[in-house]
């Protein structure tokens, strides 16, 4: 018996809920404990732990990424009223997902994985496409006010000193609706940062797009602190990798990228990004072959599936029934984390692991072996639909032959 990989610095291991937690053991002892001593430091953000908790396990386990670097982690819920009655919750917990988040102010970069039996919806994509979405700000902390009488809207600014700048947003004769948003000079900062950062080591393009030509102060304010933090500290550094970063605006954009081949990063803002992802992920197959990679502007990362927990499938699950539930991104999320933590502790054995698991992972896949929510967008003449363990173990038996070699 060969001795197993030796992970040197920990990797924070943030556990989760329902049907991705139940793939997440089955993940570890089918594929990953077998050649890995895995040196993970644990956070349980079950639903359970995280009300025992309250919350602080997310926290923690926010922290521990940032003092080693590389985490990983399984689908987790995000409470609603519904899920407060359903575990008797003592509060409504914010998204786990949000949490970390804010704490290492990261951008989230998505991007689905390929296998050549299953074709992208756009015909002239070859390779992937990366969004890139800024995760702070703009609509999703906006403040919104509805009226309904006549008056004036305006949009004010005191500065602590008192000096105030104003604008008239409009004169209204009767009822309407109003919108205040905001971003931040930082946050804007560490996008770009994370951006740059990203598509250097990837070694692909940099798109970026926004609509600067209608937001003359808003958008516009995007576009020149990406464009100064490129010349000034990546221009050199694209030029090196032989990649190139691009802005232009968001409706230029969609078209180049419905008849292109793929293959960039594409930085959207927040909005952009949400609507964006969604839009991608489906147009290359299905959000379960999805994976998310968290980046912080210091360069600490967190891997995860895109997908959330699979409820429907868990109820099954706990029914006794076989569900058919596509662990691929999960998976990714895994390999992603070690192959990440391999490089950075120069450890190439590990990084080798890593790219062993999702060989044998897609060419599972490519042998018409899939889970139900693939079989249907698959053009190979013979599929085998595969229950979510058949489909572990038919992974696990071509990552052995891997590992023999
Ligand atoms: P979901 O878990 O992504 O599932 C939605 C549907 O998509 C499933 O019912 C299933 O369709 C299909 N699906 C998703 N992943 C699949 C997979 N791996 N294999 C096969 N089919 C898959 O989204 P949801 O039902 O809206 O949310 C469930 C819980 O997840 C919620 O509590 C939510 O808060 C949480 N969530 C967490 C995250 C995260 O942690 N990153 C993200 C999103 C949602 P069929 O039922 O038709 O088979
Ligand atoms: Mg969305």
């Amino acid at each position: 018996m060969q001795s197993k990989i030796q992970i040197k610095t920990p990797l924070v291991e943030m556990d989760g809920d329902e049907m991705t937690r139940v793939l997440w053991s089955m993940i570890k002892e089918k594929l990953l404990i077998p050649y890995v001593e895995l040196n993970t430091e644990y956070y349980d953000l079950g639903i359970e732990n995280r009300d025992r908790t309250d919350d602080k396990v997310t926290v923690d386990a926010a922290n521990a990424i940032k003092k080693y670097g590389v985490g990983v982690k399984c689908a987790t819920i995000t409470p609603n009223a519904q899920r407060v009655e359903e575990y008797k919750l003592k509060e409504m917990w914010k998204s786990p997902n949000g949490t970390i988040r804010s704490i290492l102010d990261g951008t989230v970069f998505r991007e689905p994985i390929m296998v050549n039996n299953i074709k992208p919806y756009v015909r002239t994509w070859e390779e992937s496409i990366i969004i890139a979405r800024h995760a702070y700000g703009d609509v999703y902390s906006a403040v919104e006010i509805q009226v309904d009488e006549p008056g004036i809207a305006e949009l004010v600014f005191t500065s602590e000193k008192g000096i105030k700048k104003s604008k008239v947003i409009k004169g209204f004769e009767k009822g309407g609706i109003i919108q205040g948003m905001h971003n931040t000079e930082e946050s804007i900062n560490h996008f770009a940062h994370s951006c740059f950062r990203y598509a250097l080591e990837r070694k692909r393009d940099l798109w970026f797009a926004t609509k600067d030509t209608i937001s003359k102060i808003y958008d516009h304010r995007f576009k020149d602190i990406f464009e100064e933090i490129f010349e000034k500290e990546y221009k050199n550094k694209f030029d090196a990798a032989g990649i190139e970063y691009f802005y232009t605006l968001i409706d230029d954009v969609i078209a180049r990228i419905i008849s292109g081949r793929g293959g960039m990063v594409w930085a959207c803002k927040n909005y952009d990004g949400d609507v964006m992802s969604d839009l991608v992920a489906r147009a290359f197959g299905s959000l379960s072959m999805m994976t998310s990679v968290l980046v912080s502007p210091e360069g600490c990362y967190e891997y995860e599936a895109a997908h959330g927990t699979v409820t429907r499938h868990y109820y099954k699950h706990l029914n006794g029934e076989k569900t058919s539930t596509n662990s691929m991104a999960t998976i990714f999320a895994w390999s992603g984390a070690l192959c990440k933590r391999g490089m950075l502790d120069g450890n190439s054995e590990l990084v080798e692991f890593a790219k062993k698991i999702e060989e044998a992972s897609r060419e599972t896949i490519e042998a018409g072996i899939m889970t139900g929510d693939m079989a249907s967008l698959s053009d190979s003449d013979k599929v085998v639909v595969a229950n979510s363990e058949d489909l572990l173990d038919e992974i696990a038996k071509r990552l052995e032959a891997k590992m023999k070699m």
